[in-house]
């Protein structure tokens, strides 16, 4: 596609803190943001240049909205695949692609694209009943981790089974279809982040090493402490994974380090990533400066990463700290502008760099 002119506006579905750093970054190249979400006053809301407050499953609103932008990308992957649709149907161009969006939505189907694609998953089975649970837990093996096929993010949607006695009633306690994985016990967590455009060049960005704490991310370090096999491992499999959706933009995939040295996938999400935060100040070009970059059809930018990084997120009440972050000259802090700091919440992050 012809790169669209400084100028033109770009939609993005979705109204988090991801919406609100994509517009940020889209208003530096010149571009206009506009903001669909259905969420009032939203983080994103309040940096773009509009904002449509609607159900993402008002079809009028989508025409419409559809009819003012020249591309629309996401912020969460949870956009449903008729939203999608309807904006295409109304002549939108969508990046990333719906089926990709599709994929990442249920993690049955993610790790069956990701074996099929020649990337280790762990071991996993599709769960519709007890029976099933009771049958994969006897094919696997405890410790497992039994969690929802759609919807869950952030650790939510998880049951431990410890052994085959966890597993009475468990499916019942999960309330919706699941899969069962393998439990495993990595050595370390590791992300990539990589880019493509609508002429199919593609970009990586250094590996990000991860620590969660309760399912949630809590802490992202560069360099990762991994070889350059499993670095090279991780970059395969994104191109892989880009080529086969015919992917233009950011896409993340999550991987376990085993402490035989194998990587084993863990999720895939199709867009900018927390892991990625500390791109802002730490690489060359932002992974979201990248993503706007991507769907816009202009050149990518160069990811080269010019610290060494230690990026930590403001979850609650943690943000409550920014007074001292602020007078501290070695933190570099974002807040999200969300008004009310719950448990459990992102609500801003701390990206520190040592030269
Ligand atoms: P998820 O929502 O699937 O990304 O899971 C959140 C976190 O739970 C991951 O980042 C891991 O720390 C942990 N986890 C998820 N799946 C597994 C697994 N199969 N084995 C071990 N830990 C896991």
């Amino acid at each position: 596609m012809n790169a669209l002119s400084p100028g033109s506006t770009i939609g993005i579905l979705g109204g988090g803190q991801l919406g609100r750093m994509l517009s940020i970054a889209a208003a530096q190249l010149g571009f206009d943001v506009a903001i669909f979400t259905d969420e009032p006053d939203s983080p994103a809301s309040r940096v773009s240049a509009r904002a449509v407050v609607a159900s993402y499953a008002d079809e009028a609103a989508l025409a419409d909205f559809a009819r003012r932008v020249a591309v629309v990308t996401t912020e969460f992957e949870n956009v449903p695949a008729e939203t999608a649709q309807a904006l295409i149907g109304a002549g939108a161009r969508v990046a990333p692609n719906p089926h990709a969006l599709a994929v990442a939505q249920d993690r049955f189907d993610e790790k069956s694209y990701f074996a099929s694609a020649g990337i280790a998953t762990p071991p996993f089975r599709a769960i519709a009943s007890q029976e099933d649970l009771d049958a994969a837990i006897a094919e696997i093996g405890a410790p497992a981790i039994l969690k929802t096929r759609r919807l869950g993010y952030d650790g939510r949607g998880q049951i431990r089974i410890n052994s085959a006695a966890d597993a009475e009633g468990a499916f019942e306690k999960l309330g919706a279809p699941g899969i069962l994985e393998g439990f495993c016990a990595f050595e370390r967590e590791v992300s990539i982040i990589a880019a493509r455009g609508w002429d199919g060049a593609v970009a990586f960005y250094d590996l990000n090493e991860n620590e969660h704490a309760g399912g949630i991310l809590s802490r992202t370090m560069l360099p990762a402490r991994v070889s350059a096999d499993i670095a090279r491992t991780a970059q395969e499999a994104a191109q892989r994974v880009l080529e086969a959706f015919d992917y233009v933009g950011v896409l993340t995939i999550e991987f376990f380090v085993m402490p035989d040295g194998s990587l084993v996938a863990n999720e895939m999400a199709p867009r900018v990533h927390n892991s990625g935060h500390w791109t802002i100040e730490g690489a060359l070009t932002s992974q979201f400066e990248q993503h706007i970059r991507a769907i816009a059809g202009w050149p990518l930018g160069p990811t080269t990463r010019v610290a060494a990084i230690e990026m930590h997120n403001l979850i609650g009440a943690d943000a409550n700290a920014w007074p001292a972050l602020a007078a501290d000259p070695d933190a570099r802090v974002h807040l999200y502008g969300k008004r009310d700091a719950r448990a459990g919440r992102k609500m801003g992050h701390v990206t520190k760099l040592s030269f």
